[in-house]
């Protein structure tokens, strides 16, 4: 049984790009007979109050996009808030500490980002390694006056994988990446733990989602492969971008469900996605079930997505 999953982090009201990928993630997986699951990314409580996530939920079913298991739909493998997950994740961290694998880190943000750090192909600079060469007294002096995050000591070695819409994807983890957090120094778990503790511990069989997160994928395989737990199939669409060509953000207001439907209705937007997706021919409106029926992956581009001025109003 085909098992997706919507995985929100609710930091405002839902946009565009959150909808083509609930949409994206909702037809792949119904049209395999299979089932959805809503996990509510909220790691970051400050950032994503349950307001919003309260609120994309009611979107959601506004849209018409349903899931069976998630908040409120009990399907025994909640809680389906990340926030209230941390126990799972601390486990998994421990499983990884045992293998020795996790090292404090004390370097401090400006330190990471100081003029010289390499940086990785997506800007993100590169870990160049500074504490995992610090000795355990060492690392015992500078905990006094810090609190560490911990970073994953990865090898170096290529992790490749095919993902089911964009091919094969090659990384080398110690050369394009390097350690990675786990866990930050204010006790907040990484999202790339908990992303696949959590697809794991549901059952998650198909990750849709999109390709601004084709590079995580080598890390998160890496850690299927060391906690011992089976890895999803991944596909990662193109991202839907302003006219001119930048990719959505919240400012976009726009682009945000609270201007939209105003505007429009359901499936006004839900066609216009399934439009600028590749497999609806028109701008016409269509329900997500009848759009179940055109869906087809090798439609849709690989390459980002600009949507043209004034389609959506
Ligand atoms: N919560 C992530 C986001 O909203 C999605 C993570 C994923 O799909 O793996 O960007």
């Amino acid at each position: 049984m085909v098992v997706g999953r919507f995985a929100p982090s609710p930091s405002g009201r839902l946009h565009l790009g959150n909808l083509f990928c609930c949409l994206l993630a909702w037809l792949s997986a119904r049209q395999q007979g299979g089932r959805v699951v809503l996990r509510v990314e909220d790691l970051d409580t400050a950032r994503c109050p349950r307001r919003y996530a309260l609120q994309a939920m009611e979107d959601l079913r506004w849209l018409g996009l349903d899931w069976d298991e998630g908040p409120g739909a009990d399907g025994g493998h909640g809680p389906y808030f990340q926030s209230e997950r941390t126990e799972r994740y601390q486990a998994a961290l421990q499983k990884l500490e045992e293998m020795g694998l996790v090292y404090p880190c004390f370097c401090t943000r400006a330190e990471l980002h100081a003029a010289s750090a390499p940086h990785r192909q997506d800007g993100q600079v590169l870990y160049p390694g500074t504490c995992r060469r610090l000795t355990a007294e060492q690392a015992a002096e500078k905990a006094k006056v810090r609190a560490p995050a911990l970073r994953l000591r990865v090898g170096d070695e290529e992790i490749a994988f095919t993902d089911r819409h964009m091919g094969v994807y090659r990384e080398n983890l110690a050369r394009d990446c390097g350690d990675f957090l786990l866990r930050r120094s204010d006790g907040m778990f990484a999202y790339q733990l908990a992303v696949v503790v959590d697809d794991a511990a549901m059952g998650v069989t198909e990750v849709v989602r999109g390709s601004d997160l084709l590079d995580s994928t080598p890390r998160q395989l890496l850690l299927y492969r060391l906690l011992d737990l089976p890895a999803p199939r991944f596909c990662h669409f193109p991202l839907l971008l302003s006219h001119d060509g930048r990719r959505l953000s919240k400012r976009d207001a726009d682009a945000g469900l609270e201007v939209l439907m105003g505007r429009l209705g359901p499936e006004e937007i839900l066609g216009r996605l399934a439009y600028l997706g590749g497999f609806h021919p028109s701008a016409a409106a269509a329900s997500a079930e009848e759009l179940l029926a055109e869906f087809d992956w090798a439609k849709v581009p690989q390459a980002d997505i600009p949507i043209p001025e004034g389609l959506f109003g």
